[in-house]
């Protein structure tokens, strides 16, 4: 456990000081669960947000894009069923005045009853050695059977007050627990109080004419008041998808673990309509599919799991998680929804307007349903970069900080170095990257010796260092690292351009999806 929180403190400090993630109004003292992205922040924000826009749009004849408002029509959300139905229970501490979320002190709780196993597995797996079989040993120790059914009973239990809005027993549960207070240590709680997410807002002027507001929770509305627009216009058969990428704003009650969790995020969302009975095959391909993106950046199978949903929310008729291994656990990364009818027809019913699509196979006119595949953006930057960052053991003994950032993804593609700073060496420096700043991010460094400027690259992640030297003045070659291997080659300078393109261009890596 310790060693994961020292991780995850790296991931944080090494984000700032390599510019690229800032805590909000640093200089005000940060705002809390918001996030600036810096110089390289945005960059690796930006290449991923194209990598998911090339597969779900540029790649897909029947996806296209689109770029909805933030402010909607207030009605958009009691159809949605934010307004009555998007909320989190709340239960303060009397005693330190902190909120927290009932369910995931409940959940934390549980939490500690897993580690509580894990001891017990460890313990176990040191007396007996190489005798020791996890699988039977969890099936059979009476204190691991017995941590296992009171964490099971008391899930249920959340569960089944949760779905019942009966928050007296979530109350009473978290009083049963004798759950303390984290920071204070008092058990003196309030009642548990739904709370909603949304942030509200006003629009116009003058007292009279202002209209109350919601900063969008999530960017899908957008995509459902906008589809029959883009259906006729884009003269769209079904299936087909439309894709937005864009902020969403939740007032999250429990906003930690850094960008994981944020108040203001940004989604990548794609709303796939399709012919209803269809939906469990297409749930199917979209879960293969989406699956596979992951997978093309390389950053291993076995840190992905699906976690289907048991309890499924009131639009769906089937849902899972992609779940990624981060820093703290496995958590999820991505959802993919089956949402039925829900939403559309829910529009149709609030704006008295007809959302269907007249399927000329079988003349007739029908609400479609919809399939949803739904990633945070800042998610996935934090699943990317806590994933790259390594500290390595080299083989002189010493380590390096490196962060194996996926090439397609990285900031800055390749450094030029000019060896020394005199000789002529730099004008040829500048030159290549003249030349190189036309197809890639390049960047330019000649302070400290050389070495020292691999590491600095090494950490920025950038996975090409170009070194002139006073051969390259003879011979036009140049010496390129790779960031990964620390291999070292001598390649003519007229070659650079085919070496990066190759490692870089998302071609070539959503090609292997
Ligand atoms: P969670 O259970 O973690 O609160 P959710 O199930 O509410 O997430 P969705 O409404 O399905 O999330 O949103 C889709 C995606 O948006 C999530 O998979 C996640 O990647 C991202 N997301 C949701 N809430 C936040 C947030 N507060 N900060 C950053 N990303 C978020």
């Amino acid at each position: 456990m310790a060693k994961q929180e020292d991780k995850f403190k790296r991931v944080i400090s090494h984000a700032k000081e390599y510019g690229y993630v800032f805590q909000s109004s640093e200089i005000y003292d940060g705002l809390s669960a918001v996030y600036d992205y810096a110089q390289n922040g945005v960059a690796l924000k930006k290449n991923i947000r194209e990598y998911w826009w090339k597969a779900m749009v540029q790649l897909n004849e029947n996806i296209v894009g689109l770029d909805s408002a933030i402010f909607m029509h207030p009605t958009t959300w009691k159809a949605s069923g934010h307004v009555d139905a998007f909320s989190d229970p709340l239960i303060d501490n009397k005693d330190s005045k902190k909120r927290y979320r009932a369910d995931v002190l409940v959940e934390d709780y549980v939490a500690k009853l897993d580690n509580k196993i894990e001891k017990e597995v460890k313990k176990a797996a040191k007396r007996f050695g190489d005798a020791f079989n996890k699988d039977e040993f969890l099936a059979t120790n009476q204190r691991v059977l017995g941590y296992k059914e009171k964490g099971d009973a008391i899930l249920k239990r959340l569960g089944q007050s949760l779905e019942k809005e009966d928050l007296a027993d979530v109350k009473a549960l978290i009083e049963e627990l004798e759950i303390a207070c984290p920071l204070s240590g008092s058990k003196n709680w309030t009642d548990v109080k739904q709370f909603n997410l949304m942030f509200g807002t006003k629009l116009g002027a003058s007292a009279e004419n202002t209209m109350d507001l919601y900063l969008r929770p999530e960017t899908a509305q957008g995509i459902f008041v906008n589809f029959l627009n883009v259906q006729k216009t884009g003269r769209m058969k079904i299936p087909f998808g439309i894709a937005q990428t864009g902020k969403a704003f939740r007032n999250e009650i429990v906003a930690r673990q850094f960008i994981f969790r944020m108040r203001e995020f940004e989604q990548m969302e794609m709303q796939f309509f399709i012919k209803p009975g269809t939906q469990l095959d297409w749930f199917k391909h979209w879960k293969e599919t989406r699956m596979k993106w992951h997978l093309s950046l390389g950053m291993g199978q076995d840190n992905y799991r699906f976690h289907d949903h048991e309890k499924l929310a009131h639009y769906a008729d089937a849902a899972t998680d992609i779940e990624f291994r981060f820093p703290f656990g496995f958590k999820e990364l991505e959802g993919i929804h089956s949402r039925t009818d829900f939403d559309l027809k829910a529009h149709e019913e609030h704006s008295g307007k007809k959302l269907q699509f007249f399927d000329h196979e079988d003349n007739k006119s029908y609400v479609p349903y919809v399939l949803e595949t739904s990633i945070g953006l800042d998610r996935m930057f934090l699943a990317v970069f806590s994933n790259a960052l390594q500290e390595e053991e080299l083989e002189n003994g010493s380590t390096r900080t490196v962060l194996k950032l996926p090439a397609v993804l990285a900031p800055i593609k390749a450094a030029i170095l000019p060896l020394v700073k005199k000789d002529g060496l730099p004008e040829v420096a500048r030159k290549i990257m003249d030349d190189l700043k036309w197809d890639f991010e390049v960047t330019y460094d000649e302070k400290d010796a050389v070495g020292r400027r691999y590491r600095r690259q090494d950490a920025n992640g950038t996975p090409f260092c170009i070194t002139v030297d006073h051969d390259t003045l003879d011979d036009n070659s140049v010496t390129i690292r790779h960031r990964d291997t620390m291999e070292q080659q001598r390649v003519k300078i007229s070659e650079l351009k085919e070496i990066i393109s190759k490692e870089v261009s998302m071609k070539s890596w959503l090609m292997k999806m």
